[in-house]
């Protein structure tokens, strides 16, 4: 039973991603079934689950998007992260947890990271972890070392094909057949570009919120430099600077009890509502899909953006 149902989380998701607005609506009602499960799991057989976690590797992207999803283009020194305490995390968050369905890397560009293939080894070494994506923008192909890390039947190369930004996309999908290297082009067809707009404050009182995140429906975790976030947006907009109260994440950078942290990831999954939420549009009537990948052209562009941080 509890196999089905995880199958279904993944079918019911995975679709979702490849039909455009009605994605928004789907997550939506199938979210409560989603927290029932983690609920039922967590309550009755003690289980921690969580569907889909992402790990930043860097900040840096070789792309500047202006509705980049984790604000990349407004990061004003973007950096990468230490890979040693990147390692000790995943160790942590592994231990913590009893199945992770998706775990994601990426950036940024994850391919500008020099140690990428030591994060990617860490994750597939972990038997909890049933798939791992490696997301790219289709713009570098990666050395000899990191694509040999690649070749594994539990992981798949996410190319975003932005069209002819993309430019490396075929060299990178020839490189990956040639090494048997699962990879999958994802077209800027898909329609799954929204925005959630700057990070001004919205104003909305705690029921708005409540029900923004009910239309949000958001399932991927964003496990950011040891702490993990209940949505991106919440954990690259902390770091751009919008408040962080220490109950909107769980913390993995220091040794905690690991009952304590798998009823922290069990609670943050139930959550009805974060401060971000405060400083997001989506589950609103503002998110709306939008062109893909359009650049920033205008340093002002960048600057304005930043200007609106926090502000009423
Ligand atoms: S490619 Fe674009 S959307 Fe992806 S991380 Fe870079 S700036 Fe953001
Ligand atoms: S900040 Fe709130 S509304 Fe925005 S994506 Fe995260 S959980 Fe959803």
């Amino acid at each position: 039973m509890k196999k089905v149902f995880q199958e279904a989380i993944f079918f019911v998701a995975e679709k979702g991603k490849k039909i455009g607005i009605n994605r928004e609506k789907l997550k939506a009602s199938f979210f409560p079934l989603y927290r029932l499960f983690c609920r039922v799991e967590y309550k009755i057989f003690n289980q921690v689950y969580l569907y889909h976690v992402e790990i930043p590797v860097t900040q840096r992207c070789t792309l500047k998007c202006k509705d980049c999803s984790f604000m990349m283009p407004y990061f004003e020194h973007p950096k990468d992260y230490e890979v040693d305490k990147l390692l000790t995390y995943m160790d942590r968050l592994f231990e913590c947890v009893d199945t992770i369905q998706i775990f994601r890397i990426l950036g940024g560009e994850p391919f500008v990271y020099k140690e990428l293939d030591k994060i990617i080894s860490k994750a597939l070494a972990c038997n909890k972890v049933k798939t791992v994506d490696v997301v790219t923008n289709g713009t570098l192909v990666p050395s000899d070392k990191v694509l040999d890390t690649l070749r594994n039947s539990r992981l798949t190369v996410q190319i975003s094909d932005y069209g002819d930004i993309s430019y490396k996309k075929n060299e990178l999908q020839k490189a990956c057949m040639e090494r048997g290297i699962k990879c999958v082009i994802r077209s800027m067809a898909d329609k799954n570009w929204f925005s959630a707009g700057d990070l001004h404050f919205r104003g909305k009182v705690a029921a708005d919120i409540k029900t923004q995140l009910k239309r949000c429906a958001g399932i991927c975790r964003s496990f950011q430099n040891g702490k993990l976030y209940f949505c991106p947006r919440a954990s690259f907009g902390t770091l751009l600077g919008i408040p962080n109260p220490p109950k909107d994440y769980v913390d993995f950078t220091c040794a905690s009890d690991k009952n304590e942290l798998r009823k922290q990831i069990y609670e943050l999954n139930q959550r009805k509502g974060f401060l971000a939420c405060n400083y997001c549009d989506e589950g609103t009537d503002e998110y709306r899909t939008i062109p893909p990948a359009e650049q920033i052209q205008d340093r002002n562009q960048v600057e304005k953006w930043r200007e609106n941080i926090g502000k009423q």
